[in-house]
């Protein structure tokens, strides 16, 4: 049996990982935990979430004539435990049966439904229909919308995933729920050192933050993420803190960029996150506060597709969207002020309000520019001086002359290669680059 969950937390507190980590402590003894649970990252853009729209599923062999009994639990526990007085709370438990998962349909429609909820918007009614067609044992609490992400964490143990990291998550022993954490931070920092790569987005170097814990009262005392279980194990036991209660390792999609979209400009929209191509428009700005921005997109849309233009229209021919690195992607932001119009990038990030928020870019080609200087007098070497309108250029103190300008090309500060934000400012689905393996990445620490 495989079950989902979601949607059972508030700013306030709790955390479906946490319901998680309860739920197979109680059923334990009903059958056998088969894997990890999962930790899955739906499409960061949804207005609904709490913190980082996650939801979880785990998979247990029943003990015969059990299943009644696993499921009672897990739903009395999210009656329990679920913080169902905030507004925003709208739990949802869905149980995939043996019998389901033998049918072939259902795990077609599972699979579709899973890659929605990662990059595009869902309704309630979705999984509605799905759960009525497959006729799957569930339960929605209030307007049920935790249905949605309990039936998406389903579908990644059911259908898989194509990519996947791990995080082992440590719990506060529920007497210091509420109180500040205690970490020691060069414990923390240490512990990166030893085990990055095989650990990453432990701590943010460039702004020596530690970005694992989070500051919120929910039961978390910190998650290490990685690639490579060892480390991730090496890590925990450097780590100096008050001590945790439960620890569990989750496979997760975070860092996977398994929500992006490799589409064209003309057919970006609202709350999903894409992977585009196109030229750097102008030259970007920064506004107060520090957010960076740039005009970015295609000339010539006729010529490249036969659709409409739907995003950011800017004069006949050319397609064009707003390009976003906002203050909190810190040192990333100098990487897009050295941008120049013409250069050639790929740009990665979600669409909101009419803005692309970058998560990523890949300068692939850098374009050439040229500055004019009055020419250089061949006595003594200093810049001429204008001689009037249509008169050339006159050294006052030589009396030479001269009628061209030099032009001088622009020596560019920014290498070509793929930047992206720091781990403080990093969504939990992004890739972090060091994952990727290519050599034009410049990976931030
Ligand atoms: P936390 O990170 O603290 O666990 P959260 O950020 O995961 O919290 P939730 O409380 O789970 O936030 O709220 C997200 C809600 O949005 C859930 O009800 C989930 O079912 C729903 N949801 C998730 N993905 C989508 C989607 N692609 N389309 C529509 N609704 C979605």
């Amino acid at each position: 049996m495989i079950i989902g969950i979601d949607d059972t937390d508030s700013v306030d507190g709790m955390c479906t990982t946490y319901l998680t980590a309860v739920l197979i402590d109680q059923i334990k003894e009903l059958g056998t935990i088969k894997g990890m649970p999962r930790l899955i990252r739906l499409n960061p853009n949804i207005k609904y979430k709490t913190r980082g729209n996650a939801a979880l599923s785990l998979e247990i062999e029943a003990n015969p004539g059990l299943e009644q009994n696993i499921m009672d639990t897990a739903i009395s526990l999210v009656e329990e435990m679920a913080d169902v007085d905030c507004d925003n709370t709208n739990p949802g438990v869905v149980f995939l049966q043996d019998r389901n998962e033998q049918d072939e349909k259902l795990r077609n429609a599972l699979e579709i439904f899973m890659w929605r909820a990662m990059q595009d918007v869902l309704t309630i009614g979705d999984a509605r229909t799905l759960i009525d067609r497959f006729e799957l044992a569930h339960k929605g609490f209030k307007n049920g919308r935790g249905l949605i992400g309990a039936l998406a964490a389903c579908g990644a143990i059911a259908c898989g995933l194509p990519d996947h990291t791990y995080e082992m998550v440590a719990y506060r022993l529920p007497k210091n729920f509420g109180t500040l954490r205690s970490i020691d931070h060069d414990s923390v920092f240490r512990a990166d050192e030893v085990t990055y790569p095989g650990t990453w987005d432990t701590v943010d170097i460039a702004n020596n933050i530690v970005v694992f814990a989070p500051h919120s009262p929910d039961p978390v005392l910190f998650g290490i993420r990685g690639d490579n279980i060892h480390a991730i194990r090496q890590a925990f036991d450097l780590i100096e803190s008050e001590t945790p209660g439960r620890a569990i390792l989750y496979m997760t999609n975070q860092g996977t960029d398994l929500h992006l979209l490799d589409e064209h400009i003309s057919n970006l929209s609202e709350e999903r996150s894409y992977c585009v191509t196109g030229k750097v428009h102008d030259t970007p700005r920064t506004i107060e506060g520090g957010h960076t921005f740039f005009t970015f997109g295609i000339d010539d849309v006729e010529s490249e597709v036969d659709g409409a233009v739907e995003v950011g229209e800017v004069g006949e021919g050319t397609c064009t969207i707003e390009c976003a690195a906002f203050e909190p992607t810190k040192g990333f932001r100098l990487v897009v002020r050295q941008l120049m119009p013409g250069d050639r990038v790929r740009v990665y990030g979600s669409v909101q309000n009419d803005t692309m928020n970058l998560e990523k870019i890949d300068i692939i080609e850098l374009s050439s520019h040229e500055i004019a200087e009055n020419p250089i007098c061949p006595s003594c070497g200093k810049h001429m001086k204008s001689a009037g309108r249509s008169q050339g250029y006159r050294c006052k103190r030589c009396g030479t002359a001269d009628s061209i300008i030099n032009l001088t090309s622009v020596d560019r500060t920014i290498k070509p290669g793929i930047y992206e934000v720091p781990p403080s400012a990093r969504r939990h689905i992004s890739m972090p680059l060091v994952r990727s393996g290519d050599k034009r990445a410049f990976p931030s620490r």
